[in-house]
């Protein structure tokens, strides 16, 4: 599990910049008060030797050198105190020349000692919500924002809708390292949510630091023919493919829209099986009711979704116009 090795190097890229950033700025500050200020300078100068006189005070042997170095530290502290005054004399905050990073608490290294910065992880689950091919829904979709309300005028609707959100919540807060997760089928036409809840598990997933990936069955599809059929146009470590068999979550959206032959059906199935042998997890989603899967698929495949994927129910009227007629 964890974030992507892309997504690393890009949050590693940001954080970089901001360090640099700072401390470009904090130079243009520095050599600005040096113009302005000449005592400051000299100061600076004076402090900038202090490695050289440490140094000399080895130099010198073994006896006394403890307080040859406590001397040289207490002119460097003097020295700082006075620099601090002269800017402050001067107008300036006595840390004018100090670099302002973007997060104080690491220097935008993104590491707090051993533990990596809140700041680099944040930045991390910002990169997985893009990459996630939800960066759009998650703007909007959540727990938070998905309502029963919508449901309520239909009493067996709202059961089965509560019962249906109940489970996708408890499903995103135990998803957790190092135990199989278990995969979801929802099942129900289009309108009822279906969308919805998985944009608000891939929120909690990703927001744990787990990789989650979302797209519809005929763009997965579509990955797996440029892939085979392809194969000479792109470039062998950019294999769109990959990510739907190595992510720790996968979202495939509309099953059942794609194209059926020989060779969607063995991709699909190549996948979903080996993601299940791996025991890695994913939530399907399809329009189609079970009957009309059964119809649709090979044993080999029902087998698999009806016997490894709890199904949950989509019910009600449309929400989309529900909320339209709402709005
Ligand atoms: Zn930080």
């Amino acid at each position: 599990m964890g974030f992507r090795k892309a997504d690393y190097i890009k949050v590693n890229d940001i954080l970089a910049t901001r360090r640099s950033q700072a401390e470009a700025d904090a130079q243009r500050r520095l050599e600005s008060v040096h113009a302005k200020i000449p005592e400051l300078a000299k100061i600076d100068a004076e402090l900038a030797k202090t490695g050289a006189r440490v140094f000399e005070a080895c130099q010198l042997g073994s006896e006394g050198v403890a307080e040859r170095i406590e001397r040289i530290k207490k002119d460097n502290l003097a020295l700082q105190a006075r620099r601090a005054a002269i800017l402050v004399e001067n107008g300036y905050p006595a840390d004018y020349t100090e670099p302002r990073y973007f997060c104080k608490k690491c220097s935008d290294t993104g590491y707090d000692g051993t533990q990596m910065c809140e700041c680099k992880r944040r930045e991390l689950v910002l990169a997985g919500y893009e990459s996630s091919g939800m960066g759009e829904l998650l703007k909007t979709q959540s727990f938070e924002t998905f309502s029963l309300d919508y449901y309520k005028y239909d009493s067996q609707a709202y059961a089965t809708m509560k019962h249906t959100y109940e489970a996708a919540k408890s499903y995103a807060e135990n998803f957790t390292a190092g135990k199989n997760n278990g995969n979801l089928l929802f099942i129900g036409a289009t309108g009822l949510g279906k969308t919805h809840l998985s944009t608000s598990i891939a929120r909690e997933v990703i927001n744990k630091g787990f990789d989650v990936k979302y797209d519809t069955i005929q763009n997965i599809i579509m990955d797996f023919e440029q892939k085979q059929f392809h194969a000479q146009d792109t470039s062998q470590d950019d294999d769109p493919t990959e990510r739907y068999f190595e992510c720790d979550l996968l979202i495939i959206d509309d099953l059942g829209t794609e194209l059926t032959n020989q060779f969607t059906l063995s991709c699909l199935y190549n996948l979903i099986n080996t993601r299940i042998n791996r025991a890695m997890s994913m939530i399907i989603s399809t329009n189609l009711s079970p009957a009309e899967l059964r119809r649709r698929y090979a044993e080999r495949i029902t087998s698999r979704l009806f016997g490894e994927f709890l199904a949950l129910p989509f019910a009600g009227g449309d929400v989309r116009a529900a909320k339209l007629r709402e709005e």
